[in-house]
């Protein structure tokens, strides 16, 4: 900047302040009155800009640009971009240029000619009226010209404005929110951090006459729009697509009425994804996503609910529930019973207990899920088995005192402050019992295995992560960084820990049982070949249905030697063949830990039974003579097909470096432009992996295979991808998804 010029800043500068102080001694003069009506005007804007008129006092509001949200890696959630909203001086309209306002409004904004002319005609006293908000670029450059071309600069006026985007439509709508017709935010992040990313609007201060024509002797005072801050989330986009395909299948398979999810980092309590199905995009928040929530509501709701679906299937959509909504956890409960009773010594490694199916708590008596008993037991069996009866028993032997202590310390008593809006308080007496009121031994028995207490899954994923991070409650947080308007750093969350719940020798004998439940026990179908993973089944009774309706859950971590990510999954309600945890809840846990270990890059390390089932890189065997390329191919189990009579391969499926199942298909070509071999992807659903494996073979397929164990005799194909039907190349690769039935209820 020359010195000239900083010499005409500091110039100007030096007036502005001096209006500044006119403008003040001004007010002072006039009194509290005018302050007031000054205060209207910057405070109210439009609402009160004909009695500015009236005290020849103009402000035109500079509107601050809302901050962007971003996710973990800087992807774009939520945006604002410039629009216009146009508005007219009613009382300006006259029988001259009546035609013309309404020809050049209906014309340029695509507004019906008639319903405006009766708006304005309703409206001719004002000095103000909006007629039409949210006008993109072209359409408002458009109007300006034609509103010059017919000298209605006096009538037709356009002042600038913003739209929120949200370029992911759905994704992470229930983490975001949205904002109103006005801008402000009225749910999620948008709405807690409304102030933050909000900003301050600036203003333009002029004196006018009461036509809109600068006096000669005009002042005028601008205050600069101060930007709304930008949060850098910690989402993660892709873990938050891995997280809502997955909870869309579960939520279609079995026909729940809502199925929600959070993955969480173990050791920070950051949220890597948190997903609600059914839920909406916050570009339409009003329109109703899935039609199954109307249905529900007007078949199951209240009253009110019957009487208006839509409007309670809205509130339903934007509902963060997994930090809203309180439900039984069952016996994922049991992981923190053991915990607390394996700190205060109440048991220990070697306890034993010999389960008979049942056990008699005062005139009552509670069964196992199997009703001839599980044998002989110690604590690890009680959580691989999931146990009834042994919880139970650990629950007496601990007492209330000692009981509460730990659903306290884990974090059940109290909410966890997680930086999103809607997280309900848990409230003693009713989504707890009060140690000192009411909490009989019967009360207990049943708060051991997970009913008669409500958690949310909120606390249940950050509860599992303490013993998964040696015994440390994190704080659970989801805004990462505040940014900015150029991108400087404005503050940073550090995680926090809450408390120190468990010892670390504690969390990790707990751990390493909850790996066998996944590896032997009611939760194998969270099993994924290659990543260790420590976790537990839930299947609770709803209260307060018509009918009997259950919860079926999961809540893990892994890998269990380093915890990377905890997860919950959570299906609420569902109507299919089956509603247990263990067959509805850990095979949707199990996909999303190892897509998401898998995007991290946690490397993993197969056992040898996984790598006999493993998949291997597909060698090159392109550009060799077709005798050599067999020659290579004699130390693996392909089945080989070869098409044309060339003497060369010339292209190969699957390509060199694909993995492919040790004994799968491998076509060769050895011809250029050899038109490529199809195939039908046949349906693999119901079969065994041996099955599934060789009808891949005889339909010339790779399948990849994908869930539950994999050398498990009871394993079942239930998904696959692509769909059966599809034709795709010979040697392509299908993902085929197995789980079991037998042995994981609960
Ligand atoms: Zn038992």
């Amino acid at each position: 900047m020359t010195k000239e010029k900083n010499e005409m800043k500091n110039g100007s500068l030096t007036a502005r302040r001096g209006v500044i102080l006119l403008l003040l001694i001004a007010v002072v003069a006039f009194g509290a009155c005018i302050g007031r009506i000054a205060y209207l005007t910057i405070i109210k804007g439009d609402e009160y800009r004909e009695k500015a008129e009236a005290q020849q006092l103009s402000v035109t509001t500079v509107n601050a640009a809302r901050g962007t949200i971003y996710d973990r890696n800087m992807n774009i959630l939520a945006q604002s971009a410039s629009v216009w909203m146009v508005y007219i001086n009613p009382s300006k309209v006259t029988d001259d240029n009546r035609d013309r306002v309404l020809t050049v409004l209906s014309e340029n904004l695509q507004m019906d000619r008639a319903a405006l002319a009766e708006r304005i005609a309703a409206n001719s006293g004002l000095n103000y009226l909006k007629i039409k908000g949210e006008v993109e670029y072209n359409e408002k450059k458009a109007l300006q010209d034609a509103v010059y071309d017919e000298k209605l600069t006096a009538v037709i006026f356009v002042d600038p404005d913003t739209k929120r985007y949200y370029p992911n439509a759905s994704l992470a709508s229930t983490i975001l929110g949205f904002t109103g017709t006005d801008g402000n935010g009225l749910y999620g992040i948008e709405y807690l951090y409304d102030e933050v990313l909000t900003g301050t609007n600036g203003r333009i201060v002029t004196a006018k006459d009461g036509v809109q024509f600068e006096l000669e002797n005009a002042y005028e005072v601008t205050y600069d729009a101060k930007q709304g801050t930008s949060l850098q989330l910690t989402i993660d986009s892709e873990i938050q697509t891995i997280l809502e395909n997955a909870l869309a299948d579960a939520l279609e398979e079995n026909k729940a009425k809502n199925v929600y999810g959070i993955v969480m980092d173990t050791k920070t309590g950051a949220l890597l994804a948190v997903a609600n199905l059914p839920d909406y995009d916050p570009n339409d928040p009003y329109g109703v996503l899935y039609p199954q929530l109307e249905e529900y509501f007007s078949e199951n709701g209240t009253e009110n609910q019957k009487a208006d679906p839509v409007a309670a299937a809205r509130i339903e959509q934007w509902k963060n529930k997994s930090i809203a909504d309180f439900y039984y956890p069952g016996s994922v409960y049991k992981v923190f019973l053991v915990s607390g009773a394996m700190e205060e010594g109440v048991i220990d490694e070697n306890t034993q207990y010999v389960c008979y199916g049942r056990i008699t708590i005062g005139d009552r008596t509670i069964k196992d899920f199997n009703p001839t008993g599980h044998g002989l037991e110690t604590p690890c069996t009680l959580l691989v088995n999931s146990c009834n009866t042994f919880a139970v028993n650990v629950g007496q032997k601990m007492g209330v005192d000692l009981y509460y202590k730990y659903f306290q310390s884990f974090g059940f008593a109290e909410k966890t402050n997680v930086d999103l809006s809607g997280e309900s308080a848990p409230a003693v007496g009713v989504t707890y019992h009060d140690p000192d009121v009411s909490f009989t031994w019967s009360d207990l028995a049943s708060a051991s295995f997970g009913q008669s207490i409500s958690v949310t899954p909120l606390q249940v994923v950050t509860a599992v992560s303490a013993i998964g991070n040696g015994g440390r409650l994190m704080q659970p947080y989801v805004v990462e960084r505040q940014l900015d308007f150029q991108g400087n750093i404005v503050s940073v969350t550090e995680p926090k820990v809450k408390r120190q719940v468990i010892s670390e020798k504690t969390a990790a004998t707990v751990a390493g049982w909850m790996e066998q439940v996944v590896s032997d026990g009611t939760g194998k179908n969270a099993y994924v070949a290659g990543y260790r993973v420590a976790g537990k089944t839930g299947t609770s009774e709803k209260l307060g249905t018509s009918d009997t309706a259950y919860i079926g859950s999961f809540a893990g971590f892994a890998p269990v030697n380093d915890p990377r990510i905890s997860v919950v999954i959570i299906v609420d309600e569902p109507r299919g063949a089956n509603y247990s945890g263990g067959v509805i809840a850990a095979p949707v846990a199990g996909e999303v830990i190892e897509r998401t270990l898998q995007y991290l890059g946690v490397e993993p390390s197969y056992s040898g039974d996984e790598i006999a089932s493993m998949t291997i890189a597909a060698p090159s065997l392109t550009g060799i003579p077709l005798a050599e390329a067999r020659e290579k191919l004699q130390d693996y189990d392909y089945t080989v097909k070869v098409v044309g009579d060339g003497e060369n391969v010339v292209s190969q499926s699957p390509e060199a470096g694909r993995y492919t199942p040790v004994n799968g298909v491998i076509v060769l070509y050895t011809q250029q432009n050899a038109e490529k071999e199809k195939t039908t992807v046949p349906d693999f659903t119901g079969m065994t992996v041996y099955q599934a494996n060789k009808l891949a073979v005889n339909s010339q397929l790779n399948i990849r295979i994908a869930g539950s164990s994999a050398d498990e005799t009871s394993v079942i194909a239930y998904k696959q991808d692509p769909e059966a039907g599809t034709e795709v190349e010979s040697g392509s690769i299908v993902t085929v998804t197995f789980r079991t039935t037998s042995g994981v209820h609960d």
